[in-house]
């Protein structure tokens, strides 16, 4: 400016400085993108992020089931006026890039998982629409999510270049807090004696948790996926309790107190509380952020699983 000054009469260069303010301000407010997630883990991870810069919209929302989401009219309008679209991929909501597509949205399409090595899903029996072969839930492992941090960080690059600098200091932190979990995760089970590594759990979201932390996660006979069991299937249930000598089941499906009461007294096995796999829990629940979520379902487990 100072140099400018020696060639441009003063009203000249009063002009470009008011010019140039206002496109400052406009530039921060058109500096918000506006982000579609496709669930609220993705959604959680975006924001994190995304920070201030950001605007996130997520369709399946806390404590609903994304395998299994019904598209509402109004997700096409936040679809069309986003700047980028992210879903998990791995057949968990292959319905958004449908619905991107049926909406007219042109912009870049994140899938998250991007570069992560798939599970095999263990059976057919997840009882959701997706992809039975392939084991969705990859971010039950800590590790996993750092590529999801890599890959949306890298997209919110691209589409808002202004920002680089605060998306990757963002992702730096946000790193850092995922290491300090999955360190807590494995010194957590690592002080449990080998034997009791074991549950059995009717929701079968928990392979790459399993993989990672050395947690088996049993799959109950009888009472899986996500219809109600039966006194024949709480039969089975105990058996197997019995003879896998797992110390704690986690049966969501399972809502009659008088079979949980049951499973309890004649297995021996210590009963649950509720797992967090799919989607989080509202804003004033235990599980509002992706690190409350594998925070709450360690307590759960460990609680569980301890030796009293
Ligand atoms: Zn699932």
């Amino acid at each position: 400016m100072k140099f400018l000054s020696l060639f441009l009469p003063r009203r000249v260069l009063l002009a470009a400085v008011f010019v140039s303010a206002f496109f400052a301000v406009s530039g921060a407010w058109a500096a918000e993108l506006e982000v579609v997630a496709s669930f609220s883990i993705l959604g959680d991870f975006v924001r994190q992020i995304g920070g201030e810069r950001v605007n996130v919209h997520t369709l399946a929302g806390a404590g609903q089931d994304a395998h299994a989401y019904e598209p509402r009219p109004s997700d096409a309008r936040h679809i069309k006026r986003a700047g980028l679209v992210v879903l998990n991929g791995l057949g968990f909501d292959d319905w958004l890039s449908r619905l991107a597509n049926a909406s007219g949205y042109r912009g870049a399409l994140l899938v998250a998982s991007s570069g992560i090595r798939p599970l095999a899903m263990r059976d057919g029996s997840h009882g959701h629409s997706h992809d039975p072969r392939i084991d969705p839930h990859a971010w039950q492992d800590v590790a996993n999510v750092r590529i999801y941090v890599a890959n949306i960080a890298a997209a919110l690059i691209a589409a808002d270049p202004a920002g680089a600098d605060a998306y990757r200091a963002n992702a730096e932190r946000y790193r850092a807090a995922l290491d300090a979990l999955d360190a807590d995760i494995r010194a957590t089970i690592a002080r449990l004696p080998q034997e009791r590594r074991r549950v059995v759990s009717s929701h079968d979201a928990f392979g790459y948790f399993s993989r990672a932390y050395g947690l088996a996660f049993l799959a109950p006979v009888g009472a899986s996926g996500h219809s109600q069991a039966g006194a024949r299937d709480v039969a089975r249930l105990i058996e197997q309790l019995r003879s896998e000598k797992a110390p704690a089941v986690f049966v969501e499906t399972i809502s009659d107190p008088r079979l949980i009461e049951r499973i309890r007294a004649e297995s021996g096995a210590a009963m649950g509380g509720t797992l967090y796999s799919d989607a989080l829990s509202a804003a004033e629940g235990v599980a509002p952020t992706y690190i409350a979520m594998m925070r709450h379902n360690l307590d759960t487990l460990m609680s569980a699983l301890a030796v009293r």
